[in-house]
């Protein structure tokens, strides 16, 4: 058994953030498609501003990726979109695709 004290100065900081994704976009739909399925669950009047904000989450199971929808009230054009976390699954594929059925021969 060999105890190997490893004495390295190195702090690891381990400060788990979740990763965040902020963007402008000048639309006159608040929820984007991005490709993602999202269902709203929240609602904030937000102060000083004419618009509340909108709160979504990924309609994936297990998936906590979070995003918040709010327009700026100097430019009603523009949306605000801030995503939290990442997926953890692709996205939905835009289609009517029909699973393909498995054929049992018999
Ligand atoms: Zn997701």
């Amino acid at each position: 058994m060999s105890l190997s004290s490893e004495k390295s100065g190195i702090k690891v900081r381990r400060k788990v953030r979740e990763s965040r994704f902020c963007f402008q976009t000048r639309s006159q739909i608040d929820v984007l498609d991005d490709g993602y399925k999202w269902r709203k669950y929240g609602q904030k009047v937000v102060k000083n501003s004419l618009h509340p904000r909108s709160y979504y989450r990924c309609t994936h199971n297990n998936c906590k990726v979070k995003k918040k929808v709010e327009r700026l009230s100097e430019d009603c054009q523009m949306v605000i979109t801030t995503y939290e976390g990442r997926h953890i699954h692709p996205p939905c594929e835009d289609s009517n695709s029909v699973e393909p059925k498995c054929f049992h021969s018999f």
